[in-house]
């Protein structure tokens, strides 16, 4: 099939590959050039263009793996953008963890071109992205999701489909708000254990075999925090964009969740004062200097 992947970052690249890898041909397009050249340089039958238009001109399906909604609402409607260039029949899948309203909008304008809208939020961070075993929240259309199954089984091994359009960008949120309070929770917690003269490798031992158990306590902890790496590949503002997303959701719709709130405040003044660079697993250091006290053995 002729695919086009645009926005080839920690997990666009990786996801693109196993496309390329699949057999496709692939249009690649990244706001940063040399993010779309890696990836052609490696596979043959994949090619770089020059705008998302040149994308689209060129495919029957187009993913997008871009930081947010606006990123991807640009990516469609800019003047060189993919409506420019979409056949009608078209398939775009926005596999970013994007706002459930901009989706929305950006799916009901796309109807006036013929093009189906799939929103396919991931889960499995770059480790799924890299193994091919992400899992795919989606909303839209089933006949459109219908066609693009086979092209998602390439990268991950979970296709969960929601509602609507919309739907499966709402999914994620939950997802991430869940874990982004498990993080908080689970270095609060920590934290008073380590302060109490507990290593924190032993309590990860009692954790991860006890009701505190976690993602982040089984997958991310151990290397991260007490072997002190923090290079995680997903950034710290992104995080913050899908608390706020979350939040922005229970607001919309009247609901009080006052943890959730505070969750926001925290990731923020976490986000403000470690800056742009900063991995999720930062969050921890943020709370290590506030406390003096290290999650470490
Ligand atoms: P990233 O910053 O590594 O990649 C984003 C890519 O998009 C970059 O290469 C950037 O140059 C490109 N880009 C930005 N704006 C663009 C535009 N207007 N047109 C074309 N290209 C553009 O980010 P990432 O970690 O790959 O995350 C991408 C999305 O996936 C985000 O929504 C994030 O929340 C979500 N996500 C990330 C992870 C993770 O662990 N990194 C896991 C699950 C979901």
């Amino acid at each position: 099939m002729r695919i086009g992947f645009i926005g080839l970052g920690v997990m666009g690249g990786a996801m693109a590959a196993h496309l390329a890898k699949g057999g496709h041909n692939l249009a690649l397009y990244d706001i940063a050039p040399a993010a779309a050249r890696k990836i052609s340089r490696r596979h043959k039958g994949a090619r770089t263009a020059d705008s998302p238009r040149e994308v689209a001109e060129a495919s029957e399906v187009v993913f997008t793996m871009l930081p947010e909604g606006n990123a991807v609402r640009a990516c469609v409607f800019d003047p060189d953008g993919l409506a420019a260039g979409f056949k009608r029949g078209s398939i775009l899948v926005d596999t970013s963890s994007a706002e459930p309203w901009l989706t929305r909008e950006t799916a009901v304008r796309l109807v006036e071109h013929g093009v189906a809208m799939i929103d396919a939020p991931v889960s499995g961070a770059a480790e799924g992205a890299r193994n091919a075993s992400l899992v795919f929240m989606c909303g839209g259309e089933a006949a459109a999701l219908k066609r693009v199954r086979p092209l998602l089984a390439l990268m991950g091994k979970h296709v969960f489909h929601l509602g609507p359009v919309g739907s499966g960008h709402a999914m994620k949120t939950v997802n991430n708000l869940a874990t982004a309070l498990t993080l908080l929770g689970t270095t609060e917690a920590m934290l008073i254990g380590k302060a109490y003269g507990i290593a924190p490798s032993a309590m990860l031992d009692v954790l991860n075999v006890s009701t505190g158990r976690s993602f982040v306590t089984d997958v991310k902890f151990g290397p991260q925090v007490v072997e002190r790496r923090f290079d995680d590949a997903f950034r710290l503002a992104l995080m913050l964009k899908d608390v706020g997303i979350a939040n922005r959701l229970a607001d919309d719709q009247g609901l009080g969740v006052p943890v959730s709130a505070l969750g926001e405040q925290l990731w923020r003044a976490a986000n403000a004062a470690l800056g742009e660079g900063a991995c999720v697993l930062d969050v921890v250091r943020w709370y290590e200097r506030a406390t003096g006290v290290e999650l470490k053995d």
